[in-house]
């Protein structure tokens, strides 16, 4: 959840606070996490993440999501209620 405060700011910065190719984006992300992205999707992501708001959320939690499951054995460096959060935005999408 983000605090008008926080849209304030990345508006400044000339951040998007809204992402218009979400879906795309997260194909694009999934296929970054996977390892399976090409090298011009990879540039297309980088040029792109700084100033994608939420898609740059998105490639954390999913990130986060991907490390977590790949170790079980130590949750401790995703809290538990980090893990709440994320399942509750998985619940949004
Ligand atoms: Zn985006």
């Amino acid at each position: 959840m983000m605090s008008n405060s926080s849209v304030d700011a990345a508006n400044k910065a000339g951040i998007k606070t809204s992402c218009e190719n979400h879906e795309k984006c997260m194909r694009m992300i999934q296929a970054i996490l996977d390892g399976e992205a090409t090298e011009e999707e990879k540039n297309h992501f980088r040029d792109n993440m700084d100033v994608c708001m939420p898609c740059i959320n998105e490639y954390h939690l999913v990130k986060c999501i991907k490390e977590s499951l790949c170790n079980r054995l130590e949750r401790k460096t995703c809290p538990e209620n980090l893990i709440n959060t994320i399942k509750l935005k998985l619940d949004l999408l």
